[in-house]
């Protein structure tokens, strides 16, 4: 048989995702892959059942049915405080994970560079590859997943084209201030640098810190490709939902990248989609307790057992450190991942070893998420309390 490309050997399939396939195989409390175990709202629901006999059923334009286009050119209008051309800067793409994949491939040849924090969501690492590009990695350094002005102007003397910025930040949960993000789109602007965000927490993130979506920054429309999704905010992942917004010049070459990697997004969904993305600001807030509520009650949760854990300023997405359970015998010598099957298997809880996301070694952190009811959390807490008292023994 001929070879494969070289390509398809430089990655691995997501982690991510394998974990969700392992969890199901075990049937287990599924906190690894983050999507929610509840419904949409019912408006999206009622929408959905309506285009069923209504349509469209047929392809929609490829860069965006225009209702959808138009709702979602408002929102972001209004988050940015600039107007938005519908036809000329949105293109609706097959989730989050199509934007993320056309943006980088719009402004990235092989052999270009690109800036990306570590920890960093693992798909950026095959954006990355796929496009030719080079990632220069730049640590956010836990605690509170900082990073050094001067190493990120490190990576940007070395005339990447891009850098991808996500924010609210998934795995650390952390959200960017406006002063870094001030700074960040300074070097941007100083090193002539796209920078491509990927918002899809924008509306999970907990008081009292604030999303600030970077094409809003004062002289940075021109170099953000923001890209995100409706996945989370209305709670449909499997839509397969996401867009991009940005200046009309970089727009045209995304158009074409997403008509011949799709040709578009699914058009009855998003007809029934642009119900939820015009929805009124109480819906973001009801959004924003709900989370908030789940937040607390996970985190204070794996606290009250004894696991040491990070509490997220934004998304859905806890570090569990784990540490002290590779220091056992039991486990000595194990790797994050061994160790995330292991509980799959005699916990009956699933999370994603941390090492996915990191450049560096790091082999101590496992990432679960709340992004499920109550009652199957609190189910998660009991089982994990098992998992704690084996460090009382
Ligand atoms: N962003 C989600 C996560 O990190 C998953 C998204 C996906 O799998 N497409 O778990």
């Amino acid at each position: 048989m001929p070879q494969l490309s070289h390509r398809v050997s430089r990655f691995t399939d997501s982690v991510i995702r394998r974990m969700t396939r392992i969890s199901d195989a075990h049937g287990a409390i599924n906190l690894s892959q983050g999507f929610p175990d509840f419904d949409p709202p019912k408006p999206l629901m009622d929408a959905l059942a309506k285009v069923a006999y209504q349509g469209p059923h047929q392809y929609a334009v490829t860069y965006g049915a225009p209702n959808l286009c138009q709702a979602l050119a408002r929102k972001h209008g209004r988050a940015i405080g600039r107007q938005i051309d519908p036809d000329t800067q949105v293109v609706v793409t097959c989730g989050g994970t199509e934007a993320m994949m056309s943006a980088v491939m719009t402004v990235c040849d092989p052999g270009d560079k690109v800036v990306v924090f570590s920890p960093f969501y693992e798909n950026y690492g095959a954006d990355a590859i796929l496009s030719g590009a080079e990632p220069i990695y730049v640590p956010l350094k836990p605690p509170a997943f900082d990073f050094d002005r001067q190493e990120l102007e490190d990576a940007f003397r070395q005339h990447p084209k891009a850098m991808i910025l996500c924010n609210p930040s998934n795995p650390t949960g952390k959200v960017f201030t406006r002063e870094e993000l001030t700074f960040i789109g300074e070097l941007a602007c100083r090193y002539d640098v796209f920078v491509i965000t990927d918002e899809v927490y924008e509306h999970i993130v907990f008081d009292p810190y604030q999303h600030i979506p970077m094409a809003g920054l004062p002289g940075l429309f021109d170099r953000v490709i923001t890209c995100s999704s409706l996945s989370k905010t209305y709670s449909i992942t499997g839509w397969r939902l996401g867009y991009l917004i940005g200046p009309a010049q970089v727009m045209e070459g995304a158009k074409k990248v997403h008509d011949f990697l799709t040709v578009g997004a699914p058009a009855p969904l998003q007809e029934a989609a642009c119900v939820g993305v015009n929805f009124g600001e109480d819906y973001y807030k009801e959004l924003k307790a709900l989370y908030t509520r789940k937040r607390d009650f996970f985190c204070d949760g794996l606290e009250k057992i004894g696991l040491d854990c990070n509490r997220p300023q934004g998304s859905y997405f806890v570090l569990v450190d784990i540490s002290r359970f590779l220091a056992l015998e039991q486990f000595k010598g194990w790797s994050d991942l061994a160790f995330c099957e292991w509980m799959i298997g005699h916990i009956g809880v699933a999370a994603v070893p941390g090492s996915s996301f990191f450049k560096e070694d790091v082999n101590h952190l496992i990432r679960l998420h709340f992004a499920r009811s109550e009652e199957t959390l609190a189910e998660a807490l009991r089982r994990l309390e098992k998992l704690a008292a084996l460090l009382k023994d």
